[in-house]
């Protein structure tokens, strides 16, 4: 059988790129999905003209208009979940329910958004100087950039695009290299909707150049980006240096805390939920679980036990809990961390190891690791896989002490049935969003998603606050 092709899709038009690279199926390595065009620099740049051109005619669209669009990639999204939902476990490797979840998701923001282009507020006051009016009003930024990671292909896409649009602002698109399936059924949805030529681009290919081009061109006047501190920054000094706007959301290393007053079964379903579901590939997977001195034994006793159930495999498989690493290069870094933190004097209790299934695809136990210190680097820095470690508190306070112990500050999680405690934490946890007796991972799509230190760099995404970042304010001062 013929591996199908896709296109990039530039100026209303689908284009050919340079090159093809294959989307390999990580439950099934045999399992090649297509083959996907890679744009080059040059490519992003005619992307960029393209958006550069249908800026007027998007920005002088109605309410009305914008509203149509979104709310009809919402809908086809929502009667598609099913079959692109499972494109998206094919290529990157949650569960079935999983990834019919995030499709679902997705829809749901391009609605919200819909809604959002229909209340674009404003305000209209008096001058301080008499038979003056004052208006304030919010407009497009311009062309935006959206450059995403590999491991929400559908739902990160879709809030950065559904905003950047709903706003009024003309979009390239760059999505990761190993997850261009579902971007593209996206871009294929979004070709077919009434927005004008050039409005909507799709750029395959590689971050260095393709994403490069977006940091570089003057033609981009905002950028937002997630992924990895490193590329965050190389692009927060890039595009900044230019003057364009920026937001990132980057990594994080997600504490949460079991108290000795927690109800044990709900903190450890929470901590298997927010450490290991979707394969722990979440930026705001709890991967150091803080557990205070008097429940630790039975807690990571708790843990072993519902770990050993957990069904490992094929991702669009019945029954199985959770899916493959997404590649070859994370499960290396998995196991090297896994290895790091036994040569720091740790040890994993359980999992760890590389499973064999009756497909080839890079399978791993989930891995909990006890008997660490706060320097280790396990501790420190972000797997982003099935790990978790725990670490040992006294009290409280020690276990606060050690939750705000990083440099990161996306989520933060407490299990504690004390009201005292749970007050305390969503007050000083160093995080954007804190979760009181909840996973770490999992979020509303209509409210602000977001973090503090190293972890994030400008306004929040998503809900009403994603206006920040995807308009500008206009004064304007009329006498009477
Ligand atoms: P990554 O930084 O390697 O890549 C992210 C995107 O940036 C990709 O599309 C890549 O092609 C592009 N890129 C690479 N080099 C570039 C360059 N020089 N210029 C412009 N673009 C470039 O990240 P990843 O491995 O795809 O994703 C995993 C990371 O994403 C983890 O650190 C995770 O915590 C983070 N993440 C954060 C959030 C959040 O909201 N905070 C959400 C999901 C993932």
């Amino acid at each position: 059988m013929n591996t199908p092709e896709y296109h990039l899709y530039i100026a209303g038009e689908w284009v050919p790129g340079v090159s093809a690279r294959p989307n390999v199926n990580p439950s099934d390595t045999s399992d090649v999905i297509g083959l996907y065009a890679q744009a080059d620099a040059e490519l992003a740049r005619r992307a960029i003209a393209a958006a550069a051109r249908a800026r007027p005619a998007w920005a002088a669209s109605t309410p009305q208009q914008r509203f149509d669009v979104l709310d009809a990639v919402g809908n086809e999204l929502l009667a598609r979940k099913e079959e692109i939902g499972r494109m998206l476990s094919r290529e990157e490797g949650k569960t079935l329910p999983e990834g019919m979840g995030e499709v679902a998701r997705a829809a749901m923001i391009f609605k919200f958004f819909a809604g959002e282009a229909l209340r674009t507020p404003g305000d209209l006051l008096p001058s301080v100087r008499p038979n003056v009016g004052v208006e304030v009003f919010r407009q497009p930024v311009g062309t935006v950039g959206l450059i995403t990671p590999w491991n929400f292909p559908i739902a990160i896409p879709a809030w950065k695009i559904a905003p950047a649009l709903a706003y009024g602002n003309t979009v390239v698109f760059k999505p990761a290299e190993l997850v261009p399936g579902s971007a593209w059924l996206l871009a294929e949805i979004l070709s077919r909707t009434a927005l004008p030529k050039g409005a909507f681009n799709l750029v395959m290919g590689a971050g260095s150049a393709v994403g490069q081009a977006f940091v570089d061109s003057p033609e981009v006047q905002a950028i937002s980006f997630t992924g990895s501190v490193a590329t965050g920054r190389r692009i927060i000094a890039g595009a900044t240096a230019r003057g364009a706007k920026v937001q990132c959301e980057m990594g994080g290393k997600n504490p949460l805390v079991v108290l000795d007053d927690a109800n044990l079964e709900q903190a450890v379903e929470t901590a298997v939920q927010g450490s290991y579901f979707s394969t722990g590939q979440r930026c705001t997977a709890s991967s150091k679980l803080i557990v205070a001195a008097g429940i630790h034994d039975r807690f990571v006793q708790a843990m072993r036990e519902r770990m050993a159930r957990l069904n490992v495999g094929h991702a669009l498989r019945a029954g199985v809990d959770i899916g493959p690493v997404v590649d070859e290069r994370q499960l290396a870094q998995n196991l090297s961390y896994l290895d790091i933190a036994r040569r720091e004097g740790a040890q994993a209790i359980i999992g760890g190891e590389t499973l064999e299934r009756d497909t080839v695809g890079y399978f791993q136990a989930p891995a909990l690791v006890t008997g660490t210190e706060p320097g280790m680097r396990i501790n420190r820095e972000e797997v982003f896989g099935p790990v978790a470690s725990v670490l040992r508190a006294r009290d409280y306070d020690e276990a606060l002490h050690l939750a705000n112990d990083t440099e990161f500050g996306l989520a933060s999680g407490i299990c504690t049935t004390s009201l005292k405690y749970a007050t305390h934490f969503r007050q000083h946890a160093q995080a954007g969003m804190v979760m009181v007796n909840l996973p770490t991972a999992g979020v509303d799509y209509h409210v602000p998603f977001g973090g503090t230190k190293a972890s994030s760099y400008g306004p929040r995404e998503q809900g009403r606050h994603a206006a920040e970042f995807y308009t500008t304010v206009k004064t304007a001062y009329i006498a009477s």
